[in-house]
């Protein structure tokens, strides 16, 4: 750990609660909150949590930013982000190792959370000089009409603790350059990645003579999560997290008509067709299914095999399975490491319990390892048919398989979940990809055709429908969500003709 901080240039991981007005503010009265280290069950560092008093003090900065922020030319506010994308550049690899370190995931794809970091500062600088509006045709004569798109203020961003920094920086570079301020509140789970994704934040700002552009507030849900979906200060929070407390958020910040951004829990399955190349089908599922420990939202939860292929599909992934290396993230050659908390192993269980009463049978994998850390066994479980545990999102590399005769049957399956983020499909038949991409196909936000459920691209929107909440971001106009749309009319004529030609006491 005190490595990588010398490597990240941070003197001291835990200099106060928040960052607001140009300093970390040291806030006595905050509570201690421990960041544990998933590997060892061992604690990492303990930092302390934003008080309302801290967390009201980083508003107000982040308010008094906003005020000039705003006025600042686009395209010059994509260069504080073209010099973060560069800061974080050189400090790729302390910091996805910091990632892992703290919630688990292995290296390559700690690294990987930095490089989309990277992409999509790219992405925003190319997008502060197309923060387009429309013209339209005026009915009237010697009018002009036409949308602009204005920032909206200080907008707050609720991290989930799987990707710590990535959806961060997916929300707060495309809100920058749109011109709002940001404040962060990201998972309690994983405090540090946060700290020293700010602490880069805070030279970069400095360098620009600048500070409240970002501003962290570390703490709870239940706490300083609540303050900020409570505050009209913050006219939009960006959320990510669980079904179960977007729902929440969602009520509470539509009670005072604030915005939400919604991208919630998964349940994404592949439906693989008899005619699909299994070679890339296996490859495709095992990353999907047991890349992060199945802790990503777009992570393969369930499989949709047409009968004929199914016997052979499950007995390569059970082979595959068995080749899983599992151990410590850092560890060069793990593929799989732990769950984030010794909780999140018994939600394991529990989902397996229930599916095993629901007439599924375990093929491989079921337990937890025996060892320090959180570490379970990745785990295949054939369903005989659709039952309520398979509709749930277990956060977790479990994964189900199901079978069907026909294409209408597997759609059917596939959409009866609640929820809609990411979908798949393996076949080589056009009929059936365009089956699957039509309108009465996949009801999720993410369709792939013979590749899997995870790893999206920056380029693209991301999100998904129905319990996933129906938040886009990243890329394609995702930043719409950030600025307020104007409607402008223009009369340059010496008359005033009404819309509708309506005639009104002339
Ligand atoms: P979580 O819902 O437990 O926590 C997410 C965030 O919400 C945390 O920062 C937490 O502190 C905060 N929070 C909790 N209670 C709150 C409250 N009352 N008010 C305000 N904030 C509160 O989720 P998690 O376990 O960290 O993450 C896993 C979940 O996130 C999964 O369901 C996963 O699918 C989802 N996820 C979705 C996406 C997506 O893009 N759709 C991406 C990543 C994760």
């Amino acid at each position: 750990m005190k490595s990588l901080l010398q490597k990240l240039n941070i003197q001291d991981i835990n200099p106060g609660a928040s960052f607001g007005a140009g300093h970390w503010i040291e806030d006595k009265a905050g509570a201690e909150l421990v960041s544990y280290n998933p590997a060892t069950g061992e604690p990492i560092a303990k930092v302390i949590q934003a008080t309302p008093a801290s967390y009201d003090q980083v508003v107000k900065a982040s308010q008094q930013a906003f005020e000039s922020w705003r006025n600042v030319p686009a395209p010059k506010r994509g260069q504080l982000v073209r010099d973060l994308g560069e800061a974080v550049r050189e400090l790729k690899e302390p910091l996805g190792e910091l990632v892992s370190l703290e919630m688990g995931k292995i290296r390559a794809e700690g690294l990987g959370e930095v490089q989309e970091m990277i992409d999509i500062c790219e992405f925003a600088v190319g997008l502060s000089r197309q923060l387009y509006g429309l013209t339209m045709h005026s009915e009237r004569p010697n009018h002009r009409m036409y949308e602009q798109w204005h920032p909206l203020g200080p907008v707050g961003v609720i991290s989930a603790f799987n990707f710590p920094i990535a959806v961060w920086s997916w929300n707060s570079t495309l809100a920058s350059v749109c011109g709002d301020t940001v404040i962060w509140k990201p998972s309690e789970l994983a405090p540090l990645a946060a700290i020293a994704t700010q602490h880069i934040c805070n030279r970069v700002m400095a360098d620009h003579g600048l500070s409240g552009i970002f501003s962290l507030v570390i703490g709870t849900g239940q706490e300083v999560g609540e303050l900020l979906i409570n505050d009209p200060r913050i006219p939009l929070v960006s959320f990510t997290g669980s079904t179960k407390v977007g729902r929440h958020v969602n009520q509470t910040v539509a009670g005072r008509f604030g915005k939400t951004l919604l991208e919630l829990g998964g349940n994404n399955a592949i439906i693989v067709a008899e005619d699909a190349n299994l070679d890339l089908a296996v490859r495709a599922i095992l990353f999907g299914a047991v890349g992060t420990a199945g802790q990503r939202c777009t992570s393969t939860r369930r499989i949709i095999a047409h009968k004929s292929i199914v016997d052979e599909l499950t007995q390569r992934l059970v082979k595959a399975y068995g080749q899983v290396s599992i151990g410590d993230p850092l560890d060069e050659g793990t593929l799989m490491g732990p769950l984030v908390t010794p909780a999140a192993v018994e939600k394991m269980e529990a989902a397996l319990q229930n599916a095993s009463q629901a007439g599924g049978t375990v093929l491989t994998g079921g337990k937890r390892i025996e060892r320090p850390g959180n570490y379970v066994e990745p785990t295949i479980v054939r369903m005989p048919k659709q039952s309520d545990v398979v509709k749930e999102e277990t956060f977790a590399p479990v994964l189900y398989i199901l079978d069907y005769d026909s294409v209408d049957e597997a759609m059917r399956i596939h959409n009866d979940v609640p929820q809609g983020l990411s979908s798949a499909i393996f076949t080589d038949s056009m009929q059936t990809v365009e089956r699957f991409l039509s309108s009465g196909g996949s009801d999720c936000g993410i369709a792939n055709v013979n590749i899997g459920t995870s790893g999206a691209e920056i380029g693209g929107a991301f999100g998904g429908e129905k319990e996933t909440g129906g938040g886009r971001e990243s890329g394609s106009d995702s930043w719409r969500a950030y600025m307020r749309r104007q409607t402008n009319t223009i009369n340059w004529g010496k008359e005033l003709p009404l819309a509708q030609g309506i005639k009104f006491g002339d």
